[in-house]
């Protein structure tokens, strides 16, 4: 049993039901749960000193492709939109194994942990022949750096000569992913509370999936009680592929399919009508909003302003590195408030609208009743600030929404998962950064023939 106290702290913006703001204040923590936050002085084996912090719920990621931090910054794709993009890259991403997977798994959790995100989900759906359990190696990449993290067994099944984009060295069978599919869920999914690994059933898109895996996925996810998820209403070429195909917007086409839902969430969800934006709200199915990924890939504006007014679920996402070209959820945090001040002024979130959805709007679509807001009770994930640094001097008027409308120009002071330090003093405390680095730079350089 351990003990950890957060003592008197300046600000703790915990983002509960009654969004209480504390003032000079302590946060204790036992083992990995909050145990009290108040006046009261407590005793703690270790103990940090608050006095010049904001505290704040740890930023919760729910689209990413760790992956894909190997294949960032490429020149030859810095100009294209996703159809061609996702093409060209496919050429790289059929290399992939093991050690790829492991070791850009480490760095983009490296980074998240060091902007104040605690738990990541991956969208993990390129799966090449005899390129060993990269599910695997993802979660001992989380067990190392000591981050909570929710995998998925991605899919894909629609390959170039059956009209899909990927290439056929990527796509499987129906029979092969639904095996993996329950293997891995049997070995590594936990749903208990405070749970540090999860696994959902995450087919990649409408146009690289055919319709009987996305009812199979449907099917299994429900009998083995895990989530869904997959990427939707991205593109206008989407749009396309989708009324050419099946003569259906996407978004009807997945409703047909067993596709919505409270157990659902989308990667985008950009291009929705009014009717749609309804749908959503009905059935409860949440949408990951990725804003730079959108900007890098002119794919278009979520209409975030829209879908919290309806009270659709809502979460932030970083999306895959080689379309953000990163992995730092505070960034997406300020991008996301910069974006709709652009186009909506006066309906357009708060900083701290964004906040509660980069928090609790994310714990909702991953299901976690456990995480996203700091209270007794709740899991110990948080991060920790100081004010005093000099990029946010005169800006501590408003600590509720500084990380939107002023943002963060540096890692956080502390990031704190499941009770344990994981950043301390702004550098990842599990891991060798210097030696991690090195290591994933000869790694990328050998997949990606640049040696
Ligand atoms: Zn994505």
């Amino acid at each position: 049993m351990s003990t950890l106290l957060i003592k008197n702290a300046r600000y703790i913006i915990s983002c509960d039901d009654r969004d209480t703001l504390y003032e000079r204040c302590n946060l204790f923590i036992r083992d990995n749960a909050i145990e009290y936050i108040g006046p009261a002085d407590r005793q703690a084996d270790q103990v940090i000193d608050a006095s010049r912090m904001a505290v704040y719920p740890g930023l919760i990621n729910t689209h990413h492709h760790l992956y894909q931090i190997f294949s960032r910054n490429l020149p030859e794709v810095q100009r294209m939109e996703l159809f061609p993009w996702l093409v060209t890259l496919y050429e790289v991403w059929k290399g992939l194994d093991e050690e790829v997977i492991s070791l850009s798994s480490q760095v983009g959790m490296g980074e998240l942990l060091k902007n104040g995100c605690t738990t990541c989900f991956d969208h993990h759906y390129v799966f090449p022949a005899h390129a060993g359990d990269l599910l695997a190696a993802q979660f001992r990449a989380a067990e190392t750096l000591g981050m909570r993290f929710h995998a998925s067994r991605g899919s894909m099944d629609l390959s170039q000569k059956d009209g899909g984009l990927p290439p056929d060295s990527v796509v499987q069978t129906i029979d092969e992913i639904m095996e993996d599919s329950q293997r891995l869920v049997r070995v590594w999914h936990d749903p208990d509370r405070f749970s540090m690994r999860q696994v959902a059933l995450a087919p990649c898109s409408p146009f690289s999936v055919s319709g009987e895996l996305l009812r199979e996925s449907a099917k299994l996810a429900r009998a083995l009680g895990v989530r869904l998820h997959t990427h939707v209403a991205e593109t206008k070429d989407e749009e396309q592929f989708t009324l050419e195909k099946f003569g259906l917007r996407p978004l009807a086409y997945l409703d047909r399919l067993g596709w919505t839902g409270p157990d659902v969430w989308y990667a985008h969800g950009i291009h929705f009508n009014d009717e749609e934006l309804r749908r959503l709200a009905v059935t409860g199915t949440g949408v990951a909003h990725c804003p730079i990924s959108n900007m890098k890939l002119s794919s278009g504006v979520c209409r975030l302003p829209e879908l919290l007014e309806l009270g659709v679920p809502v979460g932030l996402a970083v999306d895959g590195s080689a379309s953000n070209d990163g992995s730092n959820l505070l960034e997406e945090l300020r991008v996301a408030y910069l974006l709709h001040r652009l186009q909506n002024s006066k309906t357009a979130p708060t900083g701290y609208d964004l906040l509660k959805v980069a928090t609790r709007g994310s714990a909702r679509l991953l299901g976690r009743t456990d995480i996203g807001y700091l209270a007794a009770g709740m899991a110990a994930d948080l991060f920790l600030v100081d004010l005093d640094r000099i990029e946010l001097a005169g800006a501590q008027f408003d600590p509720m929404s500084l990380l939107g409308t002023v943002g963060l120009k540096g890692p956080v002071d502390y990031t704190i998962v499941n009770g344990r330090p994981v950043v301390q003093q702004g550098q990842l405390v599990t891991v060798d950064e210097a030696a991690l680095s090195a290591h994933a730079n000869e790694c990328a350089r050998r997949y990606l023939g640049r040696i």
